[in-house]
């Protein structure tokens, strides 16, 4: 009963190598965006969670 399966997603931060601008996503959900002012592909800066729901 009840047994919802539950996404596990991790928040991680992403940085663009040209302009630094960041952006918090969630993943596997979403994929590594794109720079909105360059294009450029962002980078994985940081780990925020691990899977974790709080
Ligand atoms: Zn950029």
């Amino acid at each position: 009963m009840g047994d919802e399966k539950r996404e596990r997603q991790s928040l991680v931060e992403v940085v663009c190598p040209v302009c630094r601008h960041t952006e918090i996503i969630s993943i596997p959900k979403e994929d590594i965006p794109k720079c909105p002012k360059c294009g450029k592909r962002m980078l994985v800066k940081e780990l925020l969670t691990e899977g974790k729901s709080y």
